[in-house]
């Protein structure tokens, strides 16, 4: 189909790329965007790139009213022999479309997807920052565009690529973070809209967040909705406890979102004849586990810090210490082998990158 060719408008004028030592997570974008359009009669249609810049919606679009939107985020690396590294982008395609299902918004050709977005980080080459811990992340997102306060799925929709060079998570090495067991609020309800990335989904988190702040904690720990009694993930990652010497994290329970990094520690852990229990694991579990000194270490996985260490939890009103706030063997051992295989500088054995 010759709507389904990538145009390139490229841009004239060209930004000035932020210092790469003083970067912040997701407040600078390159040069460029992908955008393409969905209608009932064409589908997908008219994918091109084209100078990055702000887009005009009627004040009805659906978007605005309704929610009907899905997001990803993945990250590119640019290697020391100038190959730009992308980390498992087909999972995050068929995650979109999972989400996008969940959200009745029409699917997209992951591989198609994954060219365009080729093509665009080839013209945004440079904005990827070589700096130690620094990269570029990739936004792809879905946005209802049809003008209908009709409640409804939209009958035209826009698909994008934003792309933003992000500093290091850890500017002093990785380091243990506070985390406040949530016991007013949950994230997510079986049958609802957890397992999809969605935006109501993160802002209605915002509140939860502010009591972590306001305790002192850096993040969240969700529990299940129904019994407050499970664990489910950590802030915008999922979780990981070793108790014992089992390696536990909590089973998709179908309010959990499914993480590129929770499936890629799995997978590597299995190759070093580690298994991990995929299993319920009940905030009274892991206390009990800390007080009788059996936690080991526990530690959140997500694209943005790949490996974050819990130091501390803080469950009403009590604080417990998690091998006393230092970061564990284990931890480290899959955050140098993680980003070592996302930065090109370790063998790849699964064929994760591309
Ligand atoms: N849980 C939630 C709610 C998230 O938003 C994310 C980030 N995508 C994750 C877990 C971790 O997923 P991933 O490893 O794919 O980044």
């Amino acid at each position: 189909m010759s709507d389904q060719n990538l145009e390139i408008m490229t841009a004239t004028h060209h930004k000035t790329k932020p210092d790469p030592e003083t970067l912040e997570f997701g407040k600078t974008f390159t040069d460029h965007m992908f955008i393409m359009d969905y209608s009932i009669d064409h589908g997908w249609h008219s994918p091109r790139i084209i100078p990055y810049q702000p887009l005009t919606l009627d004040p009805a679009a659906m978007i605005y009213h309704y929610g009907q939107t899905v997001f990803e985020g993945l990250k590119a690396y640019r290697t020391d022999d100038e190959r730009i590294l992308l980390f498992r982008p087909d999972q995050n395609f068929k995650r979109l479309n999972r989400s996008s299902d969940r959200l009745s918004i029409p699917d997209i050709d992951p591989e198609l997807v994954i060219e365009y977005l080729s093509e665009l980080l080839k013209l945004d080459k440079e904005w990827i920052p070589t700096y130690e811990g620094t990269s570029l992340y990739i936004r792809p997102f879905i946005i209802a565009t049809e003008p209908n306060l009709s409640v409804a799925p939209s009958a035209t929709y826009k698909f994008m690529i934003i792309l933003s060079p992000v500093g290091s998570y850890y500017k002093e090495g990785i380091a243990p973070v506070g985390i406040y067991v949530e016991d007013e609020y949950t994230r997510a309800a079986l049958g609802g809209t957890g397992t999809a990335k969605t935006a109501g989904n993160y802002s209605a988190a915002y509140k939860a967040q502010d009591k972590a702040t306001a305790h002192g904690q850096a993040q969240v720990l969700w529990l299940d909705s129904s019994e407050k009694k499970y664990i489910e993930e950590v802030g915008s990652m999922n979780v990981f406890f070793k108790i014992d010497g089992e390696i536990i994290t909590p089973a998709l329970s179908g309010s959990i979102l499914e993480g590129v990094t929770r499936k890629s520690i799995i997978e590597l852990l299995n190759s070093w004849d580690m298994p991990v229990s995929e299993r319920k694991l009940s905030i009274d579990e892991v206390l009990l586990a800390i007080e009788e000194n059996r936690l080991e270490e526990a530690f959140g996985t997500g694209t943005a810090a790949v490996i974050s260490p819990i130091g501390e939890l803080s469950w009403k009103g009590k604080q417990s210490l998690i091998n006393n706030r230092e970061t564990g063997p284990l931890a480290t051992k899959l955050y140098e082998t993680l980003t070592g295989i996302q930065k090109g500088k370790q063998p790849d054995p699964f064929n994760w990158t591309h």
